[in-house]
């Protein structure tokens, strides 16, 4: 069986990543191309449904754009601490199930990697990333099983 040539890591940019990551360099062949992805969120998405009028809105454009370089240094950070190329490093806007689908699908990905905690209770009711990419996912995901220590 042939190994996966083109592999999506999810990462949160928390120090689970390099779990996630390692994982995802140890199953893979020696030609595969590992792409590492990030969502940002936008912040506005939790309240605007609650307080869609508040002033507090308007300089969370800036915020974002800040927030968005600062992510950016700690995903090249990343990649580079593991051998991935700057050109394989990508942030995303927007929900990051929604993105790391569509990304996936654009791109002809083969694999998903992903961390998981192992839900339990309300957790597993409300649902995690985990559950969410692996639901709608047109290719294989791995769930990479982190430890209760965040
Ligand atoms: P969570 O269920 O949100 O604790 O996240 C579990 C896993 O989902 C992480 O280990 C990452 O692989 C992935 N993940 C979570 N948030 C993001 C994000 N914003 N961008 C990309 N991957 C993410």
């Amino acid at each position: 069986m042939a190994t996966y040539q083109k592999i999506l890591v999810a990462v949160d940019l928390s120090s689970e990543s390099e779990v996630v990551l390692q994982r995802a360099q140890l199953i893979s062949g020696p030609n595969a191309e590992i792409h590492l992805v990030y969502v940002q969120e936008p912040m506005d998405n939790v309240y605007v449904g609650i307080v869609p009028q508040s002033a507090a809105f308007s300089g969370l454009g800036d915020l974002e754009a800040q927030l968005g370089e600062e992510l950016k240094q700690k995903l090249l950070a990343l990649g580079e601490n593991f051998n991935v190329s700057a050109d394989h490093l990508h942030i995303l806007n927007g929900s990051p199930a929604h993105e790391i689908h569509r990304f996936a699908k654009e791109n002809d990905v083969q694999l998903i990697v992903i961390g998981t905690h192992g839900q339990k209770g309300l957790q597993l009711l409300l649902g995690s990333t985990a559950n969410s990419v692996l639901h709608g996912a047109g290719c294989d995901v791995l769930s990479v099983r982190i430890g209760a220590a965040r």
